[in-house]
């Protein structure tokens, strides 16, 4: 592992940057369940900056890209896909809000996509939808718990012949260590015309304001983060213009949220059955979902 001290910001290259959060994390020790998206140690931060240029917030000094696409491949989540219904349910909304704006084409392309839970109920929806995900058990478990076949690695290994009506990066953008560079990756890929659909936690909201370290979103796995202005920013320099932007809300099961809030009632089996059955909607007005359209 390998970390980079940066003196310029990595989105838009200002050198107006300053200490935004001193790091609780022990780089000595961090390893693949740290990456876990069901991962219930919250209050790990890295030791963060931000730009007061377009106000950006990232890792600094930053993990090198290899150990930390190392970690994404050899990781494996079992909690992740047991909670897949509540997971498809926020996808759903993404699916109707999709049908409401115009597409050239079915053709979607979800990029971080875990075991494919969006890309088969893209697929269910009238989509040619394929995935990308570097994690060999979630993208192992695509195929074997819902029949479909997920690309494994990263953009940097895949290729298409084709453009795509549309790309969603769902909860991915926070998890990448250079977003600048990753969206000139992303952006080929999407046609003119096309859409691009971002979810990820607002660095400017409120709750982690209150939250402070215990904010649910503060996690190893997330490297950086973003406000409306640096995501407006990172999105024009690819070549995108926001067409439309919500709240995202999140489903889950009661036992989800429960067991984030007090882990020794994974001990308590008979509990879970019950839990797990009851869902819950929340909205915490912390989360963008932009649809952004490729010029
Ligand atoms: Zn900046």
């Amino acid at each position: 592992m390998e970390f980079t001290s940066l003196n310029k910001c990595p989105l838009c290259d200002s050198d107006k940057i300053g200490t935004f959060k001193k790091g609780t994390i022990n780089t000595e020790n961090i390893s693949t369940d740290d990456f876990k998206i069901t991962d219930s140690t919250y209050g790990s931060v890295w030791a963060f900056s931000k730009c007061s240029s377009c106000s950006f917030v990232f890792s600094n000094p930053r993990i090198d890209e290899k150990s930390l696409i190392e970690f994404y491949s050899e990781l494996e989540d079992n909690e992740y896909t047991d909670e897949w219904e509540g997971r498809e349910k926020n996808f759903r909304t993404i699916i109707k809000r999709l049908e409401k704006i115009e597409i050239p084409g079915k053709k979607l392309l979800d990029i971080g996509a875990a075991s494919g839970i969006f890309v088969r109920l893209a697929a269910e929806n009238g989509y040619s939808a394929e995935g990308i995900e570097p994690s060999t058990q979630l993208a192992r478990e695509a195929g074997e718990k819902f029949g479909i076949k997920i690309f494994e690695g990263t953009i940097d290994d895949y290729s298409s012949s084709e453009q795509f009506s549309v790309v969603t990066l769902l909860d991915l953008i926070e998890h990448v260590n250079d977003p600048a560079e990753f969206m000139n990756k992303v952006s080929p890929l999407v046609k003119k015309g096309g859409v691009l659909v971002i979810v990820t936690p607002d660095i400017q909201s409120i709750p982690p304001k209150f939250l402070r370290n215990k904010w649910w979103h503060y996690r190893t796995a997330h490297v950086n983060f973003f406000s409306l202005r640096s995501l407006s920013f990172l999105l024009k320099r690819s070549g995108f213009t926001i067409e439309k932007k919500y709240r995202y809300a999140w489903n889950f099961s009661f036992y989800y949220v429960l067991t984030r809030l007090f882990p020794s009632l994974k001990k308590r089996k008979g509990l879970q059955k019950v839990l797990k059955r009851l869902n819950l909607k929340l909205q915490l007005f912390d989360s963008w979902e932009i649809y952004a359209r490729k010029n």
